[in-house]
């Protein structure tokens, strides 16, 4: 399959798509646009799978969100308060050896989204159990050697700090930090560790970002969508799609100063080197 550009993460399998999934696909597709759909939970994982095996030039990561740690089965209900801490430990580390199963399978190419995500809630007990599930992600991505996908919200200390404590285990290529909202030094710190970076539609309209892309090793740099969200310019206000990650291959082509082509070129290479892809 001649692919131009892969969106390293994006979401096409959940609800925002299910009236017009397929056209989305095909959409991208026909623009020579692949796609690695990031699960967030076990049924998204599951869900990008079977959409993977669907389709030529579609991949899956497969993981549970950090902010999913803290979903009770009924949750709004109040009934959710007789759930015991207990309990919920029990349903992650069932959805966890469900989400190992799934990992196998040689059209999934990543582990995630892991990570921590600080922003909407914080405190000792939240950091605790987004800890723990990011561990097993971390063991996982040792024993498949499949590279993580990092999904850090005000964590960069928490999430270096975790990484750094299981070092051994990160593969050489130790995956990607998505939707990258650090600064020089967390860049840095990001690829001592063997990561690299997907960048999206934040950075077509925010120049906020440019010096710190700048710093960035061009062989570390992929782009992504994040679809159904953070649409890019000029589509800002409408629902996201995977076809739309070229807008952000144009902006990184400015901010380098490269030629689009040569831009783009780059960005396939660094996808299949790190998610091991063809
Ligand atoms: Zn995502």
């Amino acid at each position: 399959m001649d692919i131009k550009v892969v969106d390293a993460h994006t979401h096409v399998q959940f609800e925002q798509y299910d009236k017009d999934r397929d056209e989305v696909i095909k959409r991208a597709l026909d623009n020579r646009i692949g796609m690695i759909n990031a699960g967030a939970d076990l049924k998204s994982s599951q869900d990008a799978v079977d959409l993977a095996h669907k389709y030529e030039g579609l991949w899956a990561t497969v993981g549970i969100h950090p902010t999913e740690t803290q979903t009770h089965p009924d949750s709004g209900a109040d009934k959710s308060e007789f759930i015991s801490e207990n309990q919920l430990s029990n349903q992650r580390e069932s959805a966890m050896r469900e989400i190992e199963k799934l990992a196998h399978d040689k059209k999934v190419v990543g582990i995630g989204e892991c990570g921590y995500d600080l922003y909407r809630n914080k405190g000792e007990e939240v950091e605790k159990i987004q800890k723990e599930l990011f561990i097993k992600h971390i063991q996982l991505s040792n024993r498949t050697r499949k590279p993580l996908v990092i999904h850090c919200r005000e964590a960069f200390n928490e999430t270096f700090k975790t990484l750094e404590e299981h070092k051994n285990l990160l593969l050489l290529e130790a995956g990607i930090f998505h939707f990258f909202t650090g600064r020089l030094k967390e860049a840095k710190k990001t690829i001592e560790l063997g990561f690299s970076f997907t960048f999206g539609g934040l950075i077509t309209y925010s120049r906020e970002f440019d010096e710190v892309i700048r710093s960035i090793p061009l062989e570390r740099i992929l782009v992504e969508t994040d679809a159904p969200f953070v649409t890019p310019a000029p589509f800002r206000g409408q629902r996201n799609e995977p076809a739309y990650v070229t807008e952000v291959v144009d902006s990184l082509s400015e901010v380098y100063k490269r030629d689009r082509e040569e831009m783009a070129k780059i960005v396939l290479e660094n996808t299949r080197r790190v998610f091991n892809l063809f």
